[in-house]
C-alpha cells in the first residue's frame, strides 16, 4: 500500500453525472498533502493523472466476502494539466468508460 497527495478539484463522474470532490494521484510527492486549483506542485510535469471514485447510487457495486455485503465506488481516471507546476483546472477523462471487473 503506498501514499498519495489528493486533489481538491470538484469532477463530474463520467458513468452517472453526479459530482465527485476529489480525486488521489500518485503523480506528485505521494505525502498524503492536499492540493487545489493554482497550487504550485513543484512538479516538472505538464500534466498529472488523478484517481476519482465515484461513491453515488448508481455507481455503487455490491460485492461479498465470507457472506458480508460491501460496496465499492466506481473509479474513473482524469489527466490535469499543470502550469508551470502549478495545478489548473484544465483536464480531460483519461479512461472512459473503464471496466474493471
Ligand atoms: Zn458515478
Amino acid at each position: 500500500m503506498g501514499l498519495f497527495d489528493s486533489i481538491l478539484l470538484p469532477v463530474k463522474c463520467p458513468f452517472c453525472g453526479e459530482i465527485v470532490q476529489s480525486g488521489q494521484t500518485k503523480n506528485l510527492s505521494n505525502t498524503l498533502i492536499s492540493y487545489k486549483v493554482g497550487d504550485d506542485t513543484k512538479s516538472p510535469f505538464k500534466s498529472i493523472r488523478v484517481l476519482y471514485v465515484c461513491e453515488s447510487k448508481k455507481c455503487r457495486r455490491p460485492y461479498v466476502i465470507a457472506g458480508n455485503v460491501y460496496y465499492r465506488g466506481r473509479w474513473f481516471e482524469i489527466e490535469l494539466e499543470l502550469e508551470k507546476g502549478r495545478l489548473t483546472d484544465k483536464y480531460k477523462i483519461w479512461a472512459e468508460p473503464r471496466v474493471q471487473e
